[in-house]
């Protein structure tokens, strides 16, 4: 099973750049960025930050 983990420039298709990604360039960054700005204001739901228990060691 080798499931390849690439993935691909959201912009433009082509794999991504390991620092950029998941973007392929700077430019397609900006091309998603500008696009998210002037686009509809939605912000994505993320799940970047757990949850953490709610402080109740007082
Ligand atoms: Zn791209």
């Amino acid at each position: 099973m080798s499931r390849s983990q690439e993935k691909k420039c959201p912009i433009c298709g082509k794999p991504a750049d390991e620092k950029l990604k998941p973007f392929c360039s700077k430019r397609c960054a900006d091309v998603d960025l500008n696009r998210w700005l002037s686009g509809s204001y939605v912000i994505p739901a993320r799940d970047d930050e757990p949850i953490a228990d709610t402080g109740d060691d007082e």
